[in-house]
């Protein structure tokens, strides 16, 4: 079993980098790439315990980028954690991420619903602090029932709290994921809101053109047969396969390593095409 796309508490998701990759040694899963949002602060603790535990461990990254409809987010796997013209970046945008959270604040006190910074942060277990820290204060606060219920009163796009904050474009973070070693992967494709076969072949062709090498065709929330067709959509677009559960542990409840809700497989043959 393999699984290219998860998150540890050093951004949102709630296990520890060594129990992250603890758990995915416990389910069987052999290589695991761990993509944690503008931040690779838990590369290095996630990479000791798979040697320990005999599994490989992918270093990687998730950017969210300048998309207008939806959201696109790249998954960069191959990264390697030091010095280069994206990791270079990744404090800029955790900078700017701040900034944001900081006016979420403000505007969910002028709510009538207040969150201390640090309540925020005592939610974080790492750098890369984002909405679901927030949404977590505001349950720990009694606000909302569930993460999902503060993202879909208060959050998410377009909902009263919701701010954008600084992103790449997709050409920026794909040239600069390429310039750093790593290889740029299309995250959960569903997300970008495209409305119809043009509006597919236009954005895949643009993102292709800027050097996007595979997008995700194995992700939870699809069908089996869905899967099969991203795969031949990707394919069409002269790009490589890829997939994961996009793991939170306690921050995505019902999304399980490997397996996503429980029917997802990720092709372990996809994992040698992709290497760069
Ligand atoms: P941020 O990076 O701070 O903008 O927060 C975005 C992250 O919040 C995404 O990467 C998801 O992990 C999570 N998220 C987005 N929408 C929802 C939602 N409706 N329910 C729960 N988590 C969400
Ligand atoms: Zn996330
Ligand atoms: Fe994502
Ligand atoms: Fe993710």
């Amino acid at each position: 079993m393999i699984d290219l796309h998860s998150h540890s508490n050093a951004s949102d998701g709630s296990d520890d980098p060594a129990a992250l990759v603890q758990r995915a040694a416990a389910v069987g899963i052999r290589t695991l790439a761990l993509t944690d949002h503008d931040t690779q602060s838990g590369v290095e603790t996630a990479l000791a315990e798979a040697s320990r535990s005999g599994i490989e461990l992918i270093p990687g990254t998730e950017l969210s980028l300048a998309w207008e409809g939806g959201a696109m987010h790249l998954v960069v796997l191959f990264l390697v954690p030091g010095r280069g013209p994206l990791q270079d970046r990744l404090a800029e945008i955790r900078t700017a991420r701040h900034a944001r959270n900081h006016e979420i604040l403000e505007v969910l006190e002028s709510l009538g619903l207040p969150v201390g910074a640090d309540e925020v942060a005592a939610m974080a277990g790492g750098e890369s602090v984002g909405r679901p820290h927030i949404a977590a204060a505001m349950v720990r606060r009694g606000y909302v029932e569930s993460i999902a219920e503060a993202f879909d009163l208060y959050l998410g796009w377009g909902r009263p709290a919701y701010r954008p904050r600084w992103r790449l474009t997709p050409e920026e973070g794909i040239g600069l994921s390429l310039a750093s070693g790593g290889v740029p992967v299309l995250a959960h494709p569903h997300t970008l809101g495209l409305n119809n076969s043009e509006e597919v072949s236009t954005t895949l062709r643009r993102l292709k053109a800027a050097g996007l090498r595979a997008m995700e065709c194995y992700c939870p929330l699809y069908s089996p047969i869905e899967r099969e067709g991203y795969a031949a959509l990707a394919a069409r677009f002269g790009l490589l396969a890829s997939g994961g559960s996009d793991y939170h542990g306690s921050f995505k409840p019902g999304i399980e390593l490997g397996v996503g809700r429980g029917n997802l497989s990720v092709p372990e043959r996809l994992l040698d095409a992709l290497r760069p």
